[in-house]
Formats: structure tokens, sequence, C-alpha cells
């Protein structure tokens, strides 16, 4: 390899949108990786307290209604409603740009039946505000635990159901598109 290639290289590792494998956000605190951690062999798995019975979202280190110290990673209920609805057409993020060429992406807010709000990524099924939906995890591209919304009466119960979802969203690691240029 000649130094000209070997700085050719090093100018692509270093500028995104000519890399041919984006990858999305990674960057997660130390409680946020534990959460990736645990939800990678489950559907939904959130930190239940287990002095208050409190259900924690987003993962942190103290219980958020009694403070105490005893946060415990457990399968979850995957209903909620769904609370509101975003298209973003724009995004300052490679891996997200290449999928904004196909159209909007969609993320909304769901108040899960257990208590808390989280902001996830919506499935296919054209949901809106007040519908019924259940939430599941996936490890994405960047080994990270991301959430999805997709119709209450969706069969999440199989891996290969929910990789189905997660491939036809465009956000699995082998169907990742390699940018125009
Ligand atoms: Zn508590």
């Amino acid at each position: 390899m000649t130094a000209w290639d070997k700085m050719r290289k090093r100018l692509k590792l270093n500028r995104p949108s000519l890399r041919q494998r984006a990858r999305p956000p990674g960057l997660r605190t130390a409680a946020g990786t534990r959460f990736s951690a645990a939800n990678l062999p489950s559907k939904l798995k959130l930190q239940h307290c287990s002095h208050c019975g409190h259900v924690q979202y987003p993962p942190t280190e103290l219980c958020g209604a009694c403070l105490e110290d005893g946060l415990v990673f457990r399968d979850t209920d995957t209903g909620g409603r769904l609370l509101a609805r975003s298209d973003l057409h724009h995004s300052l993020w490679e891996y997200f740009k290449r999928r904004l060429q196909e159209g909007p992406w969609s993320i909304a807010s769901v108040q899960l039946d257990v208590g808390p709000t989280v902001l996830a990524h919506l499935g296919p099924g054209n949901l809106q505000s007040g519908d019924r939906v259940q939430l599941f995890s996936h490890s994405d591209a960047s080994q990270s635990s991301v959430l999805i919304a997709v119709p209450e009466a969706t069969d999440l119960e199989s891996r290969q159901a929910r990789r189905e979802i997660v491939t036809a969203l465009g956000l699995d690691a082998a169907a990742i598109r390699p940018g125009g240029a």
C-alpha cells in the first residue's frame, strides 16, 4: 500500500459520508450500557425497584421514586399507548441521512402501562396518537439496545418475528446501504 492509498483510507475513516457502513449513534452512559446488555437476549427488560416497585426508564443508578439503590432489570409488560408521533425529514447523523433518502423516519413517545414514557422508533402500521401499541427492544448495528413501537396486535413472541420488523424498518446491521456517492 502506497502512502497515498494509506492517506485515502484514513480520510475515509474520518468522513462518515464516505464510509461504506455508517453506524447509528452508539454512545451510552454506564447505565445505558447495562440496559443494552440486559435487553440483548429478551423482548423488553426495564429496571424495577426492589423497594417500591417503581419501573424506571431511562436506566439510572437510583430509583426515581424512592431514591433507593435497588434497581433490577426484569422482563416487563410491553403494552402501552402512543402519545405523539413525529416524522423526521432531516438528520445530522450519516446513518439516518441514508435512511431519510427513502422517506421520513418516524419516531414516537409511548406511555407504557407499567408507568414510564419512552421514545421509540415507530414500526409499520400508520400508528396515530391514542393507538394501543407494543414495545420491544432491539440491539442495533452499534450493539446498543433501541426501542421499537408496533401495533398492539403484532406477534412479537418469536425472535424471528421481531427481526422481520427490524429488517422492514432498515435497522438491522445487514440492511446497511452504502451512500449514494
Ligand atoms: Zn423505588
